[in-house]
């Protein structure tokens, strides 16, 4: 049986004066569209580490995540569709919230294990599944080959070229996927990646190590608010006003900073008229119900 992952992922444009008034074409993969709660480039990177488990007749997932883990959550639920068991190591205590409970739901055995030894992840799964030949080590967060592979494949769906394409970064696998997909198709669109976290800076070498032939595009350091995970008044605010006004949901922790940076960009006359830009909407909006607090404050 092979790994059919339905990729449902259109785009639209996306309206507002700020564009008019410049002239630019905006426009968003709805990403976020191919599963309730699973993050879209989470989907597509388990794609061909799911393909490999089956080629090497594996039977259960072995991964790592923090306990709001959006890679934990995809893992769980493409473990259940596709017929694997699934276990994940959470860094940190025995905790419980949301993103655990439907990774149990879905059937996932969650292992919790200190800091100290979440670092060396291989040693754990040898540790814990060295015996079990049915294990199968997926990288936290997903970030591999097969994930570059799995998200190039974006590229290769879009309707029309666009002059340039924004994601956000936590690994860079994402990102990496998405130039590799440009770099193929002989596009000459500029990929504009901006790091979620603070100094942002090693997401550049993480994905030039991921990306089989080098290839330039653009990083944006500044957009991280105050690191992974944090947030500022402003970016709350223009959350608030974007969903109010397109009808897409975003959250604070990805796409949010992703939009925040592109409508920066804009207003700063970056770019020029006629210019079309895609946004990738990742997903990742499981985990907003449980950043309430952040938007009363
Ligand atoms: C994980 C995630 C990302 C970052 O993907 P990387 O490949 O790790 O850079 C972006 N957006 C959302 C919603 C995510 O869950």
């Amino acid at each position: 049986m092979t790994i059919d992952l339905e990729i449902f992922s259109p785009v639209h444009q996306i309206k507002n004066k700020l564009f008019d008034e410049r002239d630019l074409f905006v426009y968003t993969k709805r990403d976020d569209l191919i599963h309730p709660i699973i993050s879209g480039n989470k989907w597509r990177k388990l794609k061909y580490l799911l393909h490999e488990a089956r080629l090497q007749q594996k039977k259960h997932l072995v991964t790592f995540g923090g306990a709001f883990s959006n890679h934990l959550l995809a893992t769980a639920a493409a473990a259940a569709k596709f017929g694997f068991k699934a276990t994940g190591f959470v860094r940190g205590e025995d905790v419980d919230n949301d993103t655990l409970f439907i990774c149990r739901l879905h059937g996932m055995n969650l292992i919790f294990v200190d800091r100290e030894s979440y670092r060396d992840k291989q040693g754990l799964f040898n540790r814990y599944f060295g015996d079990d030949e049915q294990a199968y080590f997926i990288n936290e967060g997903g970030a591999s080959a097969e994930a570059v592979r799995g998200c190039s494949e974006l590229v290769a769906e879009l309707p029309q070229t666009y002059n340039h394409i924004f994601c956000a970064a936590g690994t860079g696998a994402t990102a990496a996927g998405i130039i590799s997909g440009i770099t193929q198709k002989h596009l000459d669109t500029v990929c504009h990646v901006i790091p979620v976290l603070k100094n942002g800076g090693f997401i550049g070498d993480e994905i030039n190590k991921l990306l089989l032939t080098p290839a330039a595009y653009q990083l944006h350091t500044e957009y991280h608010f105050g690191g992974y995970g944090k947030t500022k008044p402003e970016l709350i605010s223009f959350i608030k006003q974007f969903v109010a006004d397109t009808g897409i949901l975003i959250e604070p922790v990805y796409t949010g900073k992703m939009f925040y940076a592109l409508y920066d960009l804009v207003t700063k006359n970056y770019f020029k008229p006629g210019d079309k830009i895609l946004a990738i909407h990742t997903g990742g909006l499981f985990g907003l119900l449980g950043m309430k607090d952040k938007f009363l404050a």
